[in-house]
């Protein structure tokens, strides 16, 4: 069953769809999409448990978020199985990041839920006083993607509730399966039902229903720019606070300092990352001239040695991609850069073999595409890098900012200033110096420019979910306040 709605499991009442192991090209499961009755009911269910949840003590919330840490730190092995099998990925980054990371964010929200604090005020006017509330907003509807399906649930659920709210998330439908162990592991853990409830279906009949619903006070959305927009309008409707995280194309800048070994590896690492299907992934380096015939030689002999391979497999370095058709996509813009003359120096081209059934793509390596191309500037979401070389350091600045997107970035160097300079000057959510990829609880993840707007992860991520009251108390009795004077006399 794909809804958990209430604190139970049921059917959808939409459409069936099958689903493609993505790793094998064998039918998977099929699942019944929610439909816009099913939506109405979760949404239902978080009002009613609003009233509840949003009166808890900071204290109560903390502890139950403690109990789901420790609920999915015993469930661990086995969500890092769903989330291998529904989206192909090779098992290591499941355990070794997805699931534990995630398990760190409920752990970091368990402790960030008693640190809601406002600006305190002082004594204002003739004998009156100011204070601030931090208010839970009430029903957040949130939606996902299907790149991290496990992790996006964590950061759409965790600082929202939280901060006190409840909510409907509708995941990717091509991987609804660990979001919905999310929900359901809360429950085991003891919080309350209709607190964080999971609808399956598209984006067109669930997602659209859970934007467009009156009673959702604001909308999350991590998914593609082209959504995000349609999201925007769509809840402009009814005037609802929106959330977006949303494309990404992070540049690679490498500058004549650098230690080329450590950042070619960092390239490989940040670029096939995920199979490349990661909204921060590595996908354009800009490489001082100097440095490029031996960065990219470096890079494309990584890139060779990089192990595809069933992704249950632990010597498994890279699964496949989400699905056929994208995995086809990602092969369209690498056939399309090469016939405009751009040099394929690694991959380039599907494995065949024993993982021809499969969704699987070659980490790639693409030189002489031309910033304006559509392989520099659109997002391909696959295990592919650009390449091109730079001479001076205004140059690489105006190219790392010359996409529309801004969500991650990185520069290589060991001299102070150009990564003082780089750090300031690269329009990005966050800036990696000698590094690409990592993130922690504790900091802020969320775009610039194109990329959206809004921080997931860290304190950052609870004034979203928050509205911020103002109230003045008056001790004052006397009638004629100076500022009613003003007024009348
Ligand atoms: P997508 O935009 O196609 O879909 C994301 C979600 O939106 C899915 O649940 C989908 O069903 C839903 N959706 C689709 N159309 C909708 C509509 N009209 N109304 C409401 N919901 C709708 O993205 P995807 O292909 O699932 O994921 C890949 C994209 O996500 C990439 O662009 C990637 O960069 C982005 N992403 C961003 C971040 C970030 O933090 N910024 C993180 C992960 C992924």
């Amino acid at each position: 069953m794909h809804q958990f709605i209430d604190g139970r499991y049921r059917e959808g009442r939409g459409d069936e769809a099958k689903r493609i192991n993505p790793a094998t090209g064998e039918p998977a499961e099929t699942i019944r999409y929610a439909t816009t009755d099913d939506v109405d009911d979760a949404v239902a269910a978080a009002k009613r448990a609003f009233a509840t949840w949003s009166r808890c003590t900071p204290a109560e919330r903390s502890d139950a978020l403690l109990a789901l840490a420790a609920e999915l730190g015993r469930r661990a092995w086995d969500i890092a199985a769903v989330e291998t099998t529904q989206t192909g990925k090779a098992i290591r980054l499941a355990t070794e990041f997805d699931v534990p990371g995630t398990i760190d964010n409920v752990s970091f929200f368990a402790g960030a839920a008693r640190q809601l604090q406002g600006l305190a005020a002082g004594e204002y006017g003739a004998g009156g006083t100011s204070m601030i509330r931090r208010e839970p907003i009430g029903v957040i509807g949130s939606i996902a993607p299907w790149n991290y399906p496990f992790q996006m649930a964590g950061w759409k659920i965790l600082p929202a509730i939280a901060a006190g709210n409840t909510i409907v998330l509708k995941p990717s439908e091509l991987t609804p399966g660990t979001a919905l162990i999310f929900a359901e592991a809360a429950t085991a853990a003891g919080i309350p039902d209709g607190v964080i409830n999971i609808v399956t279906g598209t984006g067109a009949v669930a997602g659209e229903h859970l934007v467009r619903h009156p009673d959702v006070a604001m909308t999350s959305f991590t998914g593609s720019t082209a959504v995000g927009r349609k999201i925007m309008a769509l809840a402009s409707e009814t005037a609802k606070r929106v959330h977006l995280e949303l494309g990404g194309k992070a540049p690679f800048v490498v500058f004549d300092d650098a230690d080329v070994e450590a950042a070619a590896h960092g390239a490989v690492a940040g670029s096939i990352i995920n199979a490349g299907q990661d909204c921060t992934a590595a996908t354009r380096a800009y490489i001082q001239r100097p440095l490029f015939d031996a960065f990219t030689a470096r890079v494309a002999e990584l890139m060779d040695q990089v192990i595809l391979g069933d992704p249950t497999d632990d010597a498994t370095d890279l699964g496949s991609l989400i699905s056929h058709a994208h995995r086809d996509k990602v092969a369209g813009f690498v056939d399309r850069a090469r016939a405009d003359g751009a040099t394929i120096l690694a991959g380039g081209h599907a494995p065949g073999g024993d993982l021809a059934a499969g969704a699987y793509y070659r980490p790639t390596l693409v030189v002489g595409a031309a910033q304006d191309s559509e392989i520099v500037q659109e997002e391909v979401f696959g295990p592919v890098l650009t390449a091109l070389p730079f001479d001076t350091d205004d140059e690489a600045l105006a190219l790392a900012n010359d996409t529309p997107y801004g969500l991650a970035a990185c520069a290589w160097t060991n001299d102070l200033n150009r990564s003082l300079r780089a750090s300031a000057e690269i329009q990005a959510g966050c800036v990696w110096i000698n590094d690409h990829i990592p993130i922690v609880s504790e900091m802020p993840h969320g775009g610039y420019k194109a990329s959206g707007f809004g921080k997931d992860m860290s304190a950052y991520s609870l004034e979203e979910y928050t509205n911020t009251k103002h109230v003045m108390l008056s001790r004052d009795k006397a009638p004629h306040k100076d500022w009613q004077n003003t007024v009348f006399r």
